[in-house]
């Protein structure tokens, strides 16, 4: 529902956080009315920042007895316009920025309780300052925080090793639409009392409730680190190395990333402080990362039998192995400036697909048959946690061509990658969520009665269809 919200209502919507932390202006508001990649361009009249959960539960109260929609925002750095109001509607925005708290750090348990508004990357030094690891760990940790990280179930460059979100979470505080709090910050490992709550709202991109407050799991921060870049003829052989990865180094494997050599090379150009450190060019590399938990020697010997095994093999061309930090941190932000890279060499078509690990090689060259057939000079830039069957299957301008008709061709290039990615067995969406973006299509290509669950759902929750309407699944 989106009931046009009168004047009137909106002082009563700015009331319960008190008009300074109520911004109406249009230049207070034009920063929270975009996304990133600046798909997405809402309007509203209306950003709330609610002091406490019990302000947030006071606005959602307010929200269902009035029929005025709400859309939940924390750092905005989500890629399918989840956060983003919709166009032509009155969506208040409710920024969780100054919940920002960390609650509690438990280093014998670990666990970590931190409100829905602290900073990703202020979990992580917190858990640091107590001799611990955080593992999420992405390109937008600066800025993101824990609310939209648990509702996209983000993922980030260690899911091989510590899972994502969901896997990182064992309890959470969520406000309801109905302004009801569900206090569920249990700190359990083991907890089978039902069905579960805490999994229904991570990932549900803010159409269930808002998360206010979580209880995330904290790990032995590694005393060994190693990050080498191997350079390799094809896909096949980036497979069957992981596979050898797997055996040889088990669940210090902590990540396993691979990139084309279009990706490195525009990297290598446009990103400051980036360079390919292999003199020699490859079709393919991979980026690979050990952490250990017992000494630092044991990752130094795992790295080293994994590349010797992998040269003997005929897998590995040539590799570096950092030797320093600022050399692991320089290997790590060339992968993660990719996708950043791409936007000096013009318009770009984005994929965030998975398919199961084995298909990668089928996908790639299949997807890569496509693309090429039905727009000839594209750029693939195919790269991403390969190690989880995650690609970020990007498309790059041909050289020379009008960036409005290639963006133009974005569904198109959407079906086909996406018919290959089904075909397989795979996701549309591996790590950034339905949002805005990818609604209609999840729709299309779920079974029917998995999409009416979710509506049933959705309804259960959100009598009134206020949380983040229009968004993963549209029940109107
Ligand atoms: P927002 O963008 O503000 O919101 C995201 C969604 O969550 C929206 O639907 C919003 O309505 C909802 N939401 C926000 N807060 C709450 C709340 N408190 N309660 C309920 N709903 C809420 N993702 C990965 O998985 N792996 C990666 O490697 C990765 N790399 C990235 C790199 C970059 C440079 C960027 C920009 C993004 C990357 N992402 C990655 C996506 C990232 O996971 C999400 O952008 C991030 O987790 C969202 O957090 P946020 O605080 O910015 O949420």
């Amino acid at each position: 529902m989106s009931a046009a919200v009168s004047p009137e209502l909106l002082d009563r919507f700015a009331a319960i956080v008190g008009e300074k932390y109520a911004l109406r202006s249009e230049a207070e508001l034009a920063p929270h009315l975009i996304e990133n990649r600046g798909l997405y361009h809402g309007s509203s009249p209306l950003l709330l920042k609610p002091a406490n959960v019990e302000e947030v539960s006071a606005i959602l109260k307010l929200a269902t007895e009035t029929g005025a929609a709400v859309v939940p925002q924390t750092g905005n750095t989500g890629l399918v316009g989840g956060q983003t109001p919709r166009e032509g509607k009155s969506d208040i925005i409710i920024s969780l920025e100054r919940m920002n708290r960390i609650r509690d750090v438990d280093p014998v348990a670990n666990v970590l309780v931190a409100d829905g508004g602290a900073i990703l990357a202020d979990v992580q030094k917190t858990a640091e300052a107590h001799g611990k690891l955080f593992p999420l760990s992405l390109g937008a940790e600066g800025s993101c925080r824990i609310g939209g990280n648990l509702s996209t179930n983000a993922g980030g460059t260690a899911v091989l090793a510590y899972g994502n979100m969901r896997q990182l979470c064992l309890g959470l505080e969520v406000v309801l639409p109905t302004g009801e709090i569900w206090d569920g910050l249990r700190r359990l490992k083991k907890d089978n009392t039902g069905y579960d709550l805490r999994d229904l709202f991570i990932g549900a991109e803010g159409t269930l409730g808002i998360i206010t407050g979580a209880v995330l799991k904290l790990y032995p921060q590694p005393l060994g680190h190693q990050v080498a870049f191997a350079g390799l003829n094809s896909v096949e052989e980036a497979l069957a190395l992981f596979n050898l990865a797997g055996s040889l180094c088990g669940t210090s494997l902590t990540g396993f990333e691979l990139m084309p050599r279009f990706g490195v090379e525009i990297t290598a150009k446009h990103i400051e402080g980036v360079r390919d450190p292999l003199e020699t060019a490859y079709p393919w590399y991979v980026l690979i990362d050990i952490s250990t938990s017992d000494s630092a020697e044991t990752a130094e010997r795992m790295m080293n039998a994994l590349l010797e095994q992998g040269f003997e093999a005929g897998l590995v061309q040539d590799a570096a192995i950092a030797s320093s930090v600022a050399q692991q941190k320089a290997l790590w932000h060339m992968r993660e400036s990719m996708s950043e890279a791409q936007k000096p060499e013009g318009g770009s078509i984005k994929h965030d697909v998975s398919v199961p690990v084995s298909k990668i090689p089928h996908f790639m060259q299949e997807a890569g048959d496509a693309v090429m057939a039905a727009m000839p000079g594209a750029r693939i830039c195919g790269f991403g946690h390969m190690g989880d069957g995650n690609i970020h299957y990007n498309i790059s301008q041909p050289v020379g061509a009008d960036k409005d008709a290639f963006i133009a061709r974005w569904h198109e290039m959407n079906e086909i990658v996406h018919g290959i990615v089904l075909s397989h067995g795979g996701s549309i969406s591996a790590e950034h969520g339905i949002g805005q973006l990818k609604r209609d299509e999840l729709a299309a290509i779920r079974p029917a009665i998995e999409i009416d669950l979710m509506r049933r759902i959705k309804r259960v929750f959100d009598p009134a269809n206020i949380m983040n309407p229009g968004k993963v699944v549209n029940v109107e």
